[in-house]
Protein backbone atom coordinates (compact mmCIF):
# COMPACT_ATOMS: atom_id res chain seq x y z
CA UNK A 1 0.00 0.00 0.00
CA UNK A 2 1.42 3.25 -0.73
CA UNK A 3 2.05 5.26 2.13
CA UNK A 4 0.36 8.87 2.16
CA UNK A 5 0.79 11.53 5.05
CA UNK A 6 -2.24 12.98 5.73
CA UNK A 7 -0.68 16.50 5.97
CA UNK A 8 1.16 18.67 2.53
CA UNK A 9 4.37 20.71 3.19
CA UNK A 10 2.58 23.84 2.63
CA UNK A 11 0.14 22.51 5.79
CA UNK A 12 3.54 21.68 7.77
CA UNK A 13 4.63 25.21 6.40
CA UNK A 14 1.89 26.92 8.28
CA UNK A 15 2.11 25.35 11.03
CA UNK A 16 5.92 26.02 11.87
CA UNK A 17 5.29 29.42 11.40
CA UNK A 18 3.57 29.17 14.61
CA UNK A 19 5.55 26.24 15.90
CA UNK A 20 8.58 25.19 15.21
CA UNK A 21 9.46 21.55 14.52
CA UNK A 22 10.33 18.97 15.63
CA UNK A 23 6.28 18.52 16.58
CA UNK A 24 3.76 15.62 16.58
CA UNK A 25 0.69 16.27 14.50
CA UNK A 26 -2.58 14.17 15.07
CA UNK A 27 -5.02 14.03 12.73
CA UNK A 28 -8.25 14.00 14.26
CA UNK A 29 -10.73 12.64 10.97
CA UNK A 30 -8.32 9.51 10.88
CA UNK A 31 -8.77 8.97 14.86
CA UNK A 32 -12.74 9.53 14.47
CA UNK A 33 -13.02 7.25 11.31
CA UNK A 34 -11.79 4.54 12.69
CA UNK A 35 -13.16 4.79 16.37
CA UNK A 36 -16.37 4.45 14.52
CA UNK A 37 -14.87 1.02 12.53
CA UNK A 38 -13.90 -0.44 15.46
CA UNK A 39 -17.20 0.57 17.46
CA UNK A 40 -19.30 -0.77 14.12
CA UNK A 41 -17.15 -4.27 14.06
CA UNK A 42 -18.13 -5.56 17.72
CA UNK A 43 -22.00 -3.81 17.67
CA UNK A 44 -22.84 -7.35 17.57
CA UNK A 45 -22.14 -7.37 21.39
CA UNK A 46 -23.80 -5.24 23.38
CA UNK A 47 -21.50 -5.09 26.45
CA UNK A 48 -18.54 -4.20 23.97
CA UNK A 49 -16.05 -1.20 24.96
CA UNK A 50 -12.69 -0.78 23.98
CA UNK A 51 -10.66 0.65 26.53
CA UNK A 52 -7.91 2.58 25.03
CA UNK A 53 -4.68 2.04 26.32
CA UNK A 54 -3.26 5.40 27.72
CA UNK A 55 0.15 4.77 27.79
CA UNK A 56 -0.09 4.60 23.66
CA UNK A 57 -1.11 8.25 23.80
CA UNK A 58 -1.23 9.86 27.24
CA UNK A 59 -3.01 13.07 25.87
CA UNK A 60 -6.96 14.36 27.66
CA UNK A 61 -7.57 15.97 24.14
CA UNK A 62 -7.16 12.48 22.41
CA UNK A 63 -8.98 10.39 24.97
CA UNK A 64 -11.72 12.91 25.21
CA UNK A 65 -11.62 12.04 21.31
CA UNK A 66 -12.40 8.87 21.65
CA UNK A 67 -14.49 9.10 24.30
CA UNK A 68 -17.14 10.48 22.02
CA UNK A 69 -16.96 6.87 20.68
CA UNK A 70 -17.79 5.33 23.80
CA UNK A 71 -14.29 3.97 24.45
CA UNK A 72 -12.91 3.80 28.20
CA UNK A 73 -9.64 3.88 28.94
CA UNK A 74 -6.81 1.12 30.19
CA UNK A 75 -4.78 2.70 32.54
CA UNK A 76 -1.57 0.86 33.99
CA UNK A 77 0.17 3.67 36.33
CA UNK A 78 -0.60 6.19 38.85
CA UNK A 79 -0.27 9.18 36.72
CA UNK A 80 -2.64 7.61 33.87
CA UNK A 81 -5.09 7.15 36.47
CA UNK A 82 -4.88 10.42 37.75
CA UNK A 83 -5.02 11.47 33.80
CA UNK A 84 -8.75 9.75 33.61
CA UNK A 85 -9.56 11.31 36.99
CA UNK A 86 -9.22 14.78 35.44
CA UNK A 87 -11.26 13.78 32.50
CA UNK A 88 -14.05 13.22 34.61
CA UNK A 89 -13.98 9.27 34.07
CA UNK A 90 -14.35 6.92 36.85
CA UNK A 91 -16.36 3.50 37.43
CA UNK A 92 -16.18 0.60 35.01
CA UNK A 93 -14.86 3.30 32.15
CA UNK A 94 -11.60 2.44 33.63
CA UNK A 95 -9.75 -0.61 33.06
CA UNK A 96 -6.53 -0.68 35.40
CA UNK A 97 -4.23 -3.45 33.72
CA UNK A 98 -0.91 -3.30 35.64
CA UNK A 99 1.66 -5.35 36.60
CA UNK A 100 4.10 -4.91 39.28
CA UNK A 101 1.50 -2.45 40.68
CA UNK A 102 2.93 -0.40 43.67
CA UNK A 103 -0.14 -0.04 46.67
CA UNK A 104 -0.93 3.50 45.81
CA UNK A 105 -1.93 2.92 42.34
CA UNK A 106 -4.54 -0.10 43.51
CA UNK A 107 -5.52 2.50 46.02
CA UNK A 108 -6.32 5.06 43.24
CA UNK A 109 -7.74 2.53 40.75
CA UNK A 110 -9.98 1.18 43.80
CA UNK A 111 -11.18 5.02 44.52
CA UNK A 112 -11.87 5.72 41.16
CA UNK A 113 -14.75 2.35 41.49
CA UNK A 114 -12.03 0.85 38.15
CA UNK A 115 -12.26 -2.63 37.26
CA UNK A 116 -8.88 -3.99 38.78
CA UNK A 117 -7.09 -6.80 36.48
CA UNK A 118 -4.80 -8.59 38.51
CA UNK A 119 -1.89 -9.80 37.15
CA UNK A 120 -0.91 -12.42 39.35
CA UNK A 121 -2.67 -14.40 42.33
CA UNK A 122 -0.65 -13.02 45.31
CA UNK A 123 -2.50 -9.58 44.57
CA UNK A 124 -5.69 -10.75 45.71
CA UNK A 125 -4.63 -10.26 49.13
CA UNK A 126 -2.65 -7.39 48.35
CA UNK A 127 -5.36 -5.37 46.90
CA UNK A 128 -7.56 -7.03 49.63
CA UNK A 129 -5.62 -5.79 52.06
CA UNK A 130 -5.20 -2.12 50.49
CA UNK A 131 -9.11 -1.51 49.42
CA UNK A 132 -10.23 -3.21 52.46
CA UNK A 133 -12.95 -5.24 50.53
CA UNK A 134 -12.48 -6.15 47.16
CA UNK A 135 -14.44 -5.00 44.72
CA UNK A 136 -17.85 -6.97 43.23
CA UNK A 137 -16.32 -7.20 39.68
CA UNK A 138 -12.61 -8.01 39.31
CA UNK A 139 -10.92 -9.42 36.34
CA UNK A 140 -7.50 -11.28 35.95
CA UNK A 141 -4.87 -11.72 33.39
CA UNK A 142 -4.02 -15.35 32.06
CA UNK A 143 -0.92 -16.59 30.70
CA UNK A 144 -1.00 -19.95 28.59
CA UNK A 145 2.76 -20.09 28.43
CA UNK A 146 4.52 -21.88 26.04
CA UNK A 147 4.63 -20.24 22.33
CA UNK A 148 1.65 -18.82 20.43
CA UNK A 149 1.41 -19.03 16.60
CA UNK A 150 -0.69 -17.61 14.06
CA UNK A 151 -1.32 -18.95 10.83
CA UNK A 152 1.00 -16.38 8.71
CA UNK A 153 3.57 -17.21 11.13
CA UNK A 154 3.32 -14.15 13.33
CA UNK A 155 4.91 -15.74 17.06
CA UNK A 156 5.33 -14.55 20.39
CA UNK A 157 6.33 -15.90 23.29
CA UNK A 158 3.89 -16.28 26.01
CA UNK A 159 5.83 -18.36 28.34
CA UNK A 160 9.01 -15.67 28.53
CA UNK A 161 6.57 -12.93 29.29
CA UNK A 162 6.67 -11.66 32.75
CA UNK A 163 2.44 -10.74 32.45
CA UNK A 164 -0.50 -12.80 34.16
CA UNK A 165 -1.25 -16.05 35.94
CA UNK A 166 -1.07 -20.03 34.76
CA UNK A 167 -3.92 -21.88 33.94
CA UNK A 168 -3.88 -23.67 37.71
CA UNK A 169 -3.45 -20.35 39.20
CA UNK A 170 -6.22 -18.28 37.45
CA UNK A 171 -9.21 -21.04 38.48
CA UNK A 172 -7.89 -20.96 42.18
CA UNK A 173 -7.73 -17.53 41.87
CA UNK A 174 -11.30 -17.71 40.75
CA UNK A 175 -12.48 -19.86 43.74
CA UNK A 176 -10.28 -17.61 46.16
CA UNK A 177 -11.83 -14.49 44.46
CA UNK A 178 -15.80 -15.99 44.79
CA UNK A 179 -15.52 -16.90 48.16
CA UNK A 180 -14.66 -13.43 49.59
CA UNK A 181 -17.49 -11.81 47.52
CA UNK A 182 -16.42 -11.18 44.03
CA UNK A 183 -19.96 -11.41 41.84
CA UNK A 184 -18.79 -10.68 38.06
CA UNK A 185 -15.55 -11.50 36.62
CA UNK A 186 -13.41 -11.00 33.55
CA UNK A 187 -10.59 -12.63 32.53
CA UNK A 188 -7.91 -11.08 30.25
CA UNK A 189 -4.84 -12.22 28.06
CA UNK A 190 -2.13 -10.04 25.57
CA UNK A 191 -0.66 -13.22 23.70
CA UNK A 192 0.95 -11.24 20.24
CA UNK A 193 2.11 -7.93 19.86
CA UNK A 194 1.60 -5.92 16.77
CA UNK A 195 -0.29 -8.73 14.97
CA UNK A 196 -0.82 -7.63 11.48
CA UNK A 197 -3.54 -10.31 10.45
CA UNK A 198 -7.29 -10.45 11.21
CA UNK A 199 -6.22 -13.91 12.89
CA UNK A 200 -5.08 -12.79 16.11
CA UNK A 201 -8.20 -11.54 18.11
CA UNK A 202 -10.33 -14.52 16.96
CA UNK A 203 -7.70 -17.06 17.71
CA UNK A 204 -7.14 -15.40 21.02
CA UNK A 205 -10.58 -15.28 21.62
CA UNK A 206 -11.10 -18.67 21.20
CA UNK A 207 -8.53 -19.66 23.77
CA UNK A 208 -10.62 -17.47 26.13
CA UNK A 209 -13.91 -18.66 25.70
CA UNK A 210 -12.91 -21.91 25.55
CA UNK A 211 -11.36 -20.78 29.60
CA UNK A 212 -14.51 -18.99 30.27
CA UNK A 213 -16.49 -21.62 29.82
CA UNK A 214 -14.48 -24.03 31.82
CA UNK A 215 -14.04 -21.50 34.24
CA UNK A 216 -17.65 -20.73 35.26
CA UNK A 217 -18.66 -24.69 35.27
CA UNK A 218 -15.65 -25.86 37.45
CA UNK A 219 -15.70 -22.40 39.75
CA UNK A 220 -19.58 -21.08 39.72
CA UNK A 221 -17.89 -18.23 38.54
CA UNK A 222 -19.83 -16.15 36.57
CA UNK A 223 -17.70 -15.13 34.32
CA UNK A 224 -19.07 -11.53 32.61
CA UNK A 225 -16.43 -9.99 30.04
CA UNK A 226 -13.46 -11.08 28.45
CA UNK A 227 -11.15 -8.56 27.61
CA UNK A 228 -8.93 -9.64 24.36
CA UNK A 229 -6.29 -6.46 25.46
CA UNK A 230 -4.27 -4.94 22.88
CA UNK A 231 -1.89 -6.61 20.15
CA UNK A 232 -3.65 -5.26 17.23
CA UNK A 233 -1.02 -4.05 14.74
CA UNK A 234 -0.73 -1.63 12.41
CA UNK A 235 1.20 -1.85 8.86
CA UNK A 236 4.27 0.15 9.57
CA UNK A 237 5.73 -0.67 6.34
CA UNK A 238 4.04 -0.11 2.96
CA UNK A 239 4.38 -3.35 1.82
CA UNK A 240 2.10 -4.75 4.48
CA UNK A 241 -1.68 -5.12 4.55
CA UNK A 242 -3.53 -3.48 7.46
CA UNK A 243 -5.76 -5.26 9.45
CA UNK A 244 -9.67 -5.26 8.76
CA UNK A 245 -11.36 -4.54 11.91
CA UNK A 246 -14.82 -5.43 10.48
CA UNK A 247 -13.43 -8.64 9.73
CA UNK A 248 -11.92 -9.23 12.75
CA UNK A 249 -14.81 -8.03 14.93
CA UNK A 250 -16.72 -10.47 12.53
CA UNK A 251 -14.13 -13.54 13.02
CA UNK A 252 -14.52 -12.91 17.09
CA UNK A 253 -18.15 -13.06 16.67
CA UNK A 254 -18.49 -16.33 14.44
CA UNK A 255 -15.98 -18.16 17.83
CA UNK A 256 -18.39 -16.15 20.29
CA UNK A 257 -21.18 -18.23 18.74
CA UNK A 258 -19.25 -21.43 18.85
CA UNK A 259 -18.29 -21.46 22.06
CA UNK A 260 -20.19 -18.70 24.55
CA UNK A 261 -23.22 -18.55 22.97
CA UNK A 262 -22.99 -22.47 22.34
CA UNK A 263 -22.62 -22.94 26.34
CA UNK A 264 -25.15 -20.36 27.30
CA UNK A 265 -23.13 -17.35 28.03
CA UNK A 266 -24.25 -15.68 25.33
CA UNK A 267 -24.40 -12.50 27.50
CA UNK A 268 -20.59 -11.94 27.78
CA UNK A 269 -19.29 -8.71 27.50
CA UNK A 270 -16.13 -8.36 24.80
CA UNK A 271 -13.58 -5.73 25.47
CA UNK A 272 -10.18 -4.58 24.48
CA UNK A 273 -7.36 -2.15 25.26
CA UNK A 274 -6.04 -1.33 21.74
CA UNK A 275 -3.80 1.26 21.68
CA UNK A 276 -1.45 1.15 18.40
CA UNK A 277 -4.48 0.26 16.35
CA UNK A 278 -6.70 3.40 17.57
CA UNK A 279 -3.91 5.72 17.21
CA UNK A 280 -0.65 4.68 15.90
CA UNK A 281 -1.28 5.27 11.68
CA UNK A 282 -3.18 8.83 13.20
CA UNK A 283 -0.07 10.71 14.14
CA UNK A 284 3.09 11.94 12.93
CA UNK A 285 6.80 13.15 13.80
CA UNK A 286 7.46 16.39 12.11
CA UNK A 287 10.87 16.96 11.81
CA UNK A 288 13.23 19.45 9.75
CA UNK A 289 16.52 18.61 7.81
CA UNK A 290 19.13 20.10 9.25
CA UNK A 291 22.72 18.77 8.42
CA UNK A 292 23.87 16.53 5.59
CA UNK A 293 26.85 14.59 6.26
CA UNK A 294 29.49 12.46 3.73
CA UNK A 295 31.64 10.43 4.95
CA UNK A 296 31.76 6.66 5.03
CA UNK A 297 27.76 6.55 4.42
CA UNK A 298 25.18 9.67 3.16
CA UNK A 299 23.71 11.02 6.67
CA UNK A 300 21.02 13.18 6.94
CA UNK A 301 20.78 14.99 10.08
CA UNK A 302 17.12 16.21 11.31
CA UNK A 303 16.36 18.34 14.77
CA UNK A 304 14.62 15.63 16.43
CA UNK A 305 16.49 12.78 18.05
CA UNK A 306 15.28 9.44 19.67
CA UNK A 307 14.08 10.95 22.71
CA UNK A 308 10.96 11.94 20.65
CA UNK A 309 10.96 8.80 19.16
CA UNK A 310 12.40 6.14 20.78
CA UNK A 311 11.51 2.92 18.58
CA UNK A 312 13.57 2.74 16.19
CA UNK A 313 16.27 2.91 18.50
CA UNK A 314 14.60 0.41 21.13
CA UNK A 315 13.79 -1.83 18.84
CA UNK A 316 15.00 -1.48 15.26
CA UNK A 317 11.39 -0.33 14.24
CA UNK A 318 10.88 0.85 11.04
CA UNK A 319 8.56 3.95 10.52
CA UNK A 320 8.23 5.11 6.95
CA UNK A 321 9.41 8.70 5.77
CA UNK A 322 7.73 10.91 3.89
CA UNK A 323 9.89 13.56 2.74
CA UNK A 324 7.09 16.50 2.12
CA UNK A 325 6.85 18.02 -0.86
CA UNK A 326 8.90 15.34 -2.96
CA UNK A 327 6.16 12.43 -2.93
CA UNK A 328 6.85 12.05 -6.67
CA UNK A 329 10.29 11.79 -6.56
CA UNK A 330 12.25 8.52 -7.48
CA UNK A 331 13.60 7.52 -4.08
CA UNK A 332 16.75 7.49 -5.47
CA UNK A 333 19.19 8.34 -2.25
CA UNK A 334 19.91 6.12 0.37
CA UNK A 335 20.54 7.67 3.44
CA UNK A 336 20.51 7.15 7.37
CA UNK A 337 18.38 9.87 9.18
CA UNK A 338 19.91 10.90 12.85
CA UNK A 339 18.91 12.46 15.65
CA UNK A 340 21.40 14.61 17.35
CA UNK A 341 21.94 12.15 20.47
CA UNK A 342 25.89 11.10 21.68
CA UNK A 343 24.28 7.38 20.61
CA UNK A 344 24.83 5.97 17.22
CA UNK A 345 21.77 3.81 17.60
CA UNK A 346 20.11 7.20 17.13
CA UNK A 347 18.69 6.93 13.70
CA UNK A 348 15.22 6.93 12.40
CA UNK A 349 16.25 5.20 9.62
CA UNK A 350 19.18 3.55 8.30
CA UNK A 351 20.10 3.01 4.21
CA UNK A 352 16.57 4.13 3.59
CA UNK A 353 16.00 5.11 0.54
CA UNK A 354 14.67 8.04 -0.66
CA UNK A 355 13.85 11.47 -2.22
CA UNK A 356 17.19 13.63 -2.24
CA UNK A 357 16.99 15.44 0.66
CA UNK A 358 17.95 19.50 0.95
CA UNK A 359 18.16 20.96 4.37
CA UNK A 360 15.43 22.99 5.29
CA UNK A 361 13.12 19.83 3.92
CA UNK A 362 10.31 18.53 6.17
CA UNK A 363 10.23 14.81 7.10
CA UNK A 364 7.32 13.19 8.23
CA UNK A 365 7.36 10.09 9.89
CA UNK A 366 4.67 7.72 10.04
CA UNK A 367 2.75 5.83 12.26
CA UNK A 368 3.80 7.34 15.22
CA UNK A 369 0.67 8.06 17.01
CA UNK A 370 1.22 5.19 19.25
CA UNK A 371 4.18 4.85 22.08
CA UNK A 372 5.98 7.40 20.22
CA UNK A 373 5.61 10.63 22.47
CA UNK A 374 4.51 9.08 25.46
CA UNK A 375 8.12 6.77 25.09
CA UNK A 376 9.72 10.08 25.21
CA UNK A 377 13.09 10.62 27.90
CA UNK A 378 15.44 13.36 28.46
CA UNK A 379 18.60 11.55 27.52
CA UNK A 380 21.46 14.42 26.52
CA UNK A 381 19.21 17.21 28.06
CA UNK A 382 16.90 16.84 24.99
CA UNK A 383 13.65 17.97 25.21
CA UNK A 384 10.18 16.49 24.61
CA UNK A 385 8.37 18.03 21.50
CA UNK A 386 4.45 19.86 21.26
CA UNK A 387 1.87 18.04 20.36
CA UNK A 388 -0.46 19.03 17.87
CA UNK A 389 -4.00 18.28 16.71
CA UNK A 390 -5.09 18.79 12.54
CA UNK A 391 -8.41 19.43 13.11
CA UNK A 392 -11.30 17.85 10.48
CA UNK A 393 -11.77 21.78 10.01
CA UNK A 394 -7.62 21.96 8.99
CA UNK A 395 -7.46 24.11 11.92
CA UNK A 396 -4.41 23.22 14.19
CA UNK A 397 -4.87 23.06 17.99
CA UNK A 398 -1.43 22.65 20.19
CA UNK A 399 -2.31 19.91 22.72
CA UNK A 400 0.51 20.12 24.52
CA UNK A 401 3.51 22.49 24.64
CA UNK A 402 6.90 21.73 24.15
CA UNK A 403 8.96 21.31 27.27
CA UNK A 404 11.60 24.31 27.97
CA UNK A 405 15.19 24.71 29.92
CA UNK A 406 13.11 24.98 32.59
CA UNK A 407 10.89 21.87 32.71
CA UNK A 408 13.98 20.25 32.19
CA UNK A 409 15.68 21.92 35.40
CA UNK A 410 12.34 21.78 37.54
CA UNK A 411 13.28 18.96 39.79
CA UNK A 412 16.68 20.30 41.24
CA UNK A 413 15.89 20.86 44.49
CA UNK A 414 17.43 22.98 47.80
CA UNK A 415 17.61 26.13 45.41
CA UNK A 416 16.22 28.04 42.16
CA UNK A 417 18.81 26.16 39.42
CA UNK A 418 17.15 27.40 37.26
CA UNK A 419 17.25 31.33 37.90
CA UNK A 420 20.52 30.91 38.73
CA UNK A 421 21.64 29.36 35.28
CA UNK A 422 19.84 32.47 33.98
CA UNK A 423 21.38 34.95 36.35
CA UNK A 424 18.47 35.62 38.13
CA UNK A 425 19.47 33.78 41.56
C1 LIG B 1 0.42 -1.97 26.00
C2 LIG B 1 -0.85 -2.62 26.41
C3 LIG B 1 -1.99 -2.50 25.62
C4 LIG B 1 -2.00 -1.81 24.28
O1 LIG B 1 -1.23 -2.49 23.37
P1 LIG B 1 -1.24 -2.10 21.82
O2 LIG B 1 -0.18 -2.96 21.24
O3 LIG B 1 -0.93 -0.66 21.75
O4 LIG B 1 -2.58 -2.41 21.30
C5 LIG B 1 -3.16 -3.04 26.09
N1 LIG B 1 -3.22 -3.69 27.27
C6 LIG B 1 -2.14 -3.84 28.05
C7 LIG B 1 -2.27 -4.55 29.34
C8 LIG B 1 -0.92 -3.32 27.64
O5 LIG B 1 0.16 -3.49 28.42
Amino acid sequence: MDKKAFATKKQIQEIVEKYPTPFYLYDEKGIRENAAKVKQAFAWNPGFREYFAVKATPNPFLIRILREYGCGADCSSLTELMLCRALGMGGEEIMFSSNDTPAGEYALAGQLGGIINLDDITHIDFVENILGKLPETMSCRFNPGGVFTLSNGIMDNPGDAKYGMTEAQIFEAFRILKKKGVKRFGIHAFLASNTVTNDYYPQLAKQLFELAVRLQKETGAKVAFVNLSGGVGIPYRPEQEPNDILAIGEGVHRVYDEVLTAAGMGDVAIYTEMGRFMMGPYGALVTKAIHEKHTYKEYIGVDACAVNLMRPAMYGAYHHITVLGKEDRPCDHVYDVTGSLCENNDKFAIDRALPQIEKGDYLFIHDTGAHGYSMGYNYNGKLRSAELLLREDGSVQRIRRAETPKDYFATFDCFDFYGKLNGEG
